[in-house]
């Protein structure tokens, strides 16, 4: 495509830009081309298209354009709150203008008697109209073509606004920018689409997304890029997902073998549930297949998915090869070894743990063990994949994780390998389905939608702190009745002072109001060496202790199913997954188990929607909805660090349809053309290489 060479010009040779603010541009915009510059789209517009007289105002008015002159400056108040008011006036009337900063430079700087054009909120107070730090033009420097229109907004740091680079600038350099007689902004959706869903051009949506005629026409320029993205973003994922399929074999695991079918006869405590089985079908399917299997199991907190990766595991292992589970947190990897050695107990299977506490002298012997093939499953944390780890023949890695891996860090994971690995990955709590479209959209999906039998809902409440006497009472009695007891403080940043104040003095109090030797009570937080955790994990696993005082270090997976109550303090402080994850980790037996959510009384609305969505659902799929729209999809655990979700105009949350729609249309494109080799798909295949060479999407195809 010709017309990108122009948009490739370094931004600093834009007329207005030069060297200094080309380095801010680059810094705090991420702007280094022209291509960038026009990527930068505003947050919203405010319509300027019309000149008000003040003679027609009224107190339903928000931003309005007025011209007249301005006179009698007055300073009224002192010190922080004094402020410069002028007289606005435009031969229909007058109002107040009002300004608490650069009073000086405004008062010296404004010429009595000459026009201006002002423009601003409008706010009313006893039939008085005023206008706060209202934006002055003089109209006879107006560029109509620009301001007498919708202008657009751009955001820009306070860094950069005091620099020069503001709204005002910006909408400068695009017009300069889109005004540029060597500009040519080429369409990259085939002609058969654009008709199809009835999409402005490429050229047309850039022009009007910056500088729109009307509303109505900024919508459809917005439809159009949106569209545009998502179907990139689908096209990109799904054809990924193609070559992976034709590009590589997959480790053919089709026999199921004596480990298995013991394990079934002999191990499994309980009936699976028909979902656990319907899954262990689909992986069978896939690793029998020849292909690599690249599936996500989605299920709820408490569904079973440990003993589905175990059984994936086994089938592995039956086949002559290795298999390794890779868990978030290290507690976690120990439990999963612990649960995992125990559920295999007397079949001839060596299963070994690799956590980053592990020494170099204990590594040794595991390295050599996975090279020589004598371990057969490797339980770990993110240590197993960065380490130098080598296995003799690796057929399987499960990912238990809450990190939200992106196509690309998972692509790094088997390319390791020389051979890839059939990949499971296995989602902590359900998530939305455009989050995993677009996180997972390269993934086939399981789904554990079914909870083991009797179990009974879990109860949630909301408590406020000065119920705690109530709460220690019912504490009391559900130790007397046998179970066991979570509290959990916040501690999101382990070294935020007042948080681990929080927690210690917990867990003082709970110890006077639980002594020994009637009760005993165990703490786990992440200040605490791996040894030392695990030995109060340990201790209140076997039940020698009442009560676990934690932080979110257990927040993942811990499994202890005789713990009936999760008591979570300043509940206001967790995010929705979160709480959900938390309360996962009771109701794991057959007893009725509870959650008390503690708050205060001071506790914001979203904080409030939080707390009731909790009381209201045990759903983990409706909570993780509820989750996407309160905090949207940039906040969502983990979805950041992994820049997967770097949409620039569409949003997961609001864009449902188009997305829907646009992974329908690329899936059906590549169903009958996967190479995108037909005359009428070039296109697409020359933008997606253009887009691979400018955003170094190059890792992936
Ligand atoms: P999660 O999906 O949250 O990882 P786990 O695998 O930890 O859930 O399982 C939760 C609990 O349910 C464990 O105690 C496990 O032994 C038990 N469990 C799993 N599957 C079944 C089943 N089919 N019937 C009864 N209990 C089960
Ligand atoms: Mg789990």
């Amino acid at each position: 495509m010709q017309g990108s060479t122009f948009l490739n010009t370094k931004i600093e040779f834009l007329k207005g830009v030069g060297i200094a603010k080309a380095e801010l541009l680059h810094q705090e915009f991420n702007i280094y081309t022209f291509n960038d510059l026009l990527y930068y789209f505003p947050y919203r517009h405010i319509d300027r298209s019309k000149m008000y007289q003040v003679s027609q105002l009224d107190d339903t008015m928000q931003f309005i354009q007025l011209k007249g002159t301005i006179n009698n400056f007055k300073t009224i108040g002192q010190g922080a709150g004094a402020r410069l008011v002028a007289n606005f006036n435009d031969g229909t009337g007058s109002i107040e203008l009002i300004w608490f900063q650069g009073q000086k430079w405004i008062k010296e700087s404004i010429l009595a008697g000459k026009q201006y054009v002002i423009f601003g909120k409008l706010t009313e107070f006893n039939r008085i109209f005023s206008m706060v730090h209202p934006s002055l033009e003089d109209p006879l420097q107006v560029d109509e073509k620009l301001y007498m229109k919708m202008m657009p907004l751009y955001n820009a740091s306070e860094k950069a606004k005091k620099r020069g680079i503001d709204t005002k600038y910006l909408m400068k350099l695009l017009n300069t920018l889109l005004t540029d007689s060597r500009l040519i902004i080429e369409e990259n959706l085939p002609d058969f689409i654009i008709k199809k869903y009835k999409v402005l051009s490429r050229k047309e949506a850039m022009l009007q997304i910056h500088f729109p005629q009307n509303f109505q026409i900024l919508s459809e320029a917005e439809k159009r890029l949106k569209f545009e993205e998502l179907f990139y973003n689908q096209l990109r994922i799904l054809r990924y997902k193609l070559k992976r399929h034709t590009n590589y074999n997959g480790i053919k695991i089709s026999k199921i073998g004596d480990l298995f079918n013991g394990f079934y006869k002999n191990n499994l405590p309980f009936e699976l549930t028909g979902a656990q089985k319907r899954v262990l079908k689909e992986i069978r399917a896939d690793m029998g297949s020849g292909k690599q299997m690249n599936r996500l199991i989605q299920g709820d907190v408490g569904s079973g998915k440990t003993v589905v990766a175990l059984m994936s595991m086994l089938m592995a292992i039956d086949n002559g090869f290795q298999a390794t589970l890779m868990a978030p947190t290290e507690i976690l990897a120990n439990q999963h070894y612990v649960t995992i050695k125990s559920l295999l107990a007397n079949l001839p299977i060596k299963v070994e743990l690799l956590t980053g506490s592990i020494t170099k002298k204990n590594r040794r012997p595991i390295h050599e063990g996975l090279l020589n093939g004598e371990i057969h499953i490797l339980i770990g944390t993110h240590a197993l994949i960065e380490d130098a780890v080598e296995f003799k023949q690796l057929g399987i890695a499960i990912i238990d994780e809450q990190h939200r891996f992106g196509v690309e860090q998972r692509a790094k994971l088997w390319k390791k390998n020389e051979q890839p690995p059939h990949i499971l990955v296995m989602t902590a709590t359900p998530i939305p389905r455009t989050l995993a479209m677009t996180l997972y959209g390269d993934l086939d999906t399981s789904m554990i939608d079914e909870l083991p039998a009797g179990r009974k809902p879990i109860k949630t409440i909301h408590k406020y702190d000065n119920n705690r006497l109530a709460v220690y009472g019912f504490i009391r009695n559900e130790i007397n009745k046998g179970r066991q007891v979570y509290i959990v403080y916040p501690l999101i940043e382990e070294s935020e002072k007042l948080d681990f104040k929080n927690l210690t003095e917990g867990y003082e109090s709970i110890c006077r109001e639980f002594p020994l030797p009637q009760f005993a009570v165990s703490m786990v937080h992440g200040r605490m060496k791996a040894a030392e955790k695990d030995f109060e994990m340990q201790r209140f696993v076997k039940g020698e202790t009442n009560i676990m005082v934690a932080t979110t270090v257990i927040e993942v997976g811990v499994n202890v199913p005789n713990a009936s109550v999760m008591i979570i303090e300043s509940a206001q402080k967790f995010g929705l997954s979160q709480l959900h994850q938390l309360r996962g980790r009771v109701g794991r037996g057959a007893d009725q188990s509870y959650c008390l959510l503690m708050t205060d009384y001071k506790i914001s609305a979203e904080g409030k929607l939080r707390m009731k969505t909790m009381v209201e659902t045990n759903d983990g799929f409706k909570i993780s909805e509820v989750d996407l729209q309160l905090r949207g999809p940039g906040d969502m655990e983990g979805t950041m660090q992994s820049g997967v979700l770097d949409l620039r105009i569409a949003s997961i949350i609001f864009d449902k349809e188009i997305l829907e729609a646009a992974r329908k249309e690329a899936q059906s494109i590549l169903n009958n053309d996967n190479d995108l080799k037909k005359p009428e798909h070039l296109i697409l295949n020359q933008y997606l290489m253009l887009y691979r060479k400018t955003n170094k999407w190059g890792a992936i195809s």
